[in-house]
């Protein structure tokens, strides 16, 4: 499964964030499948109000959301790339996660210890930043030896296959040297897809997520300066930007469903910011939806983007692949419009689609197979 690891300084928020993520997820939706894989890995359900929609028109015993893991990257700290502290074990958790939540302090609390004496998004970014860099760094130097020295035996790899590497990798190299992450590099998607084994950390999507009072998420551009050169920073960097209160979600699991709807339209949000990063992050992975709907159940599945029907088919089960013979798909907004797949067949707008059909977001789709 695909992950997303929380990352920045200590005391910005993460764990807050990270607890309201996990706890929020029980609360939600009891017969949904949460299990803690580690302590701080949690898989949440993704929000997706076109489940409840069409679980009510199925009128289904069950719904069940498609989910997304977190992983809680606490401790990352200037010098970890040296070393320091527990800062390598920090760095390799991140090498292992497909895309990165950096959380930023953009609150005010005197009561609330900063590790640099201020509040600074810009400073505090660089900081987590350097740490990516100097270790992406190490990490392309360490392919270099290798690559000097050759492959041996029947595993030497092609000449001209090295000497391209080295290419890539020095300019990655160069544009990780001047601070500027490695997903920026000038370089063709083909080259990225080279050097992607070495798990560079600067080469991840990243989400920044501001972290601010609770009173900052209605107006940010006029009340909170931090959040604004957060949001700045991102667009110049083509990465994603949500605004969050870790505070304000950390009530909000208290809540229930009905008391936490009135309490957001107090603020005049509909979502909270929490439920936006989930979104966004699962976006940001190349991840979509497709839904089952019978009396049974209702069910979100991710697929990741591009897949066709029997690749698709086989995120249920492995045997649905091997066996599919076609899939009976309506578009989420043709089920909603007609009311069921029976109407939907009625009015022509099932479709009997083959193995070469791409899923597409929101398809509510039946498979047919053999077993
Ligand atoms: P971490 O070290 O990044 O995981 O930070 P924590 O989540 O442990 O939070 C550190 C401290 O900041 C805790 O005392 C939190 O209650 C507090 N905190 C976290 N988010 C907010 C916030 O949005 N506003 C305020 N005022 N305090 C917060």
């Amino acid at each position: 499964a695909l992950k997303t690891g929380i990352v920045g300084l200590p005391n910005v928020g993460k764990s807050t964030l990270f607890n309201a993520l996990v706890e929020g997820s029980q609360a939600q939706a009891a017969n949904f499948p949460f299990c803690t894989i580690e302590p701080n890995v949690g898989t949440v359900p993704v929000p997706d109000q076109r489940l409840h929609q069409l679980s009510e028109l199925s009128k289904s015993k069950s719904t069940v959301a498609t989910t997304i893991e977190f992983v809680d990257i606490a401790g990352l700290v200037a010098g970890a790339s040296k070393g320091e502290g527990l800062g390598n074990k920090f760095l390799s958790h991140i090498r292992e996660v497909d895309a990165i939540v950096h959380v930023v302090r953009c609150f005010e609390d005197t009561n609330v210890v900063h590790v640099d004496g201020s509040v600074d998004p810009l400073r505090d970014t660089e900081v987590i930043e350097t740490e990516l860099a100097l270790s992406d760094m190490a990490q392309i130097e360490r392919r270099f030896e290798r690559l000097k020295k050759g492959g041996k035996g029947k595993k030497a790899p092609d000449a001209g296959d090295v000497e391209a590497e080295k290419k890539i990798l020095e300019t990655i190299y160069s544009t990780v040297e001047q601070g500027i992450p490695a997903r920026k590099a000038d370089l063709e998607e083909t080259d990225f897809e080279v050097v992607k084994g070495l798990g560079l950390l600067t080469m991840k999507p990243v989400i920044y997520a501001a972290n601010v009072a609770e009173d900052d998420l209605m107006d940010e551009a006029a009340s909170n300066p931090h959040a604004k050169a957060l949001r700045k920073k991102a667009e110049d960097e083509n990465a994603r930007f949500v605004l969050v209160s870790a505070k304000m979600e950390e009530e909000l699991v208290e809540l229930s469903g009905d008391e936490r709807q009135e309490f957001l339209e107090g603020f005049g949000i509909k979502q909270t910011g929490l439920q936006t990063l989930i979104k966004v992050a699962y976006d940001m992975l190349g991840l979509r939806t497709y839904f089952t709907s019978g009396e049974k159940e209702t069910r979100a599945w991710t697929i990741v983007s591009g897949m066709t029907a029997p690749e698709a088919a086989g995120v249920i089960h492995t045997d649905f692949t091997k066996g599919f013979i076609r899939a009976e798909t309506i578009s989420y907004d043709d089920f909603v419009t007609t009311g069921s797949q029976s109407a939907a067949k009625e009015k022509g707008l099932l479709r009997s689609e083959g193995k070469e059909y791409v899923v597409q977001e929101g398809d509510v789709i039946l498979f047919r197979f053999n077993v």
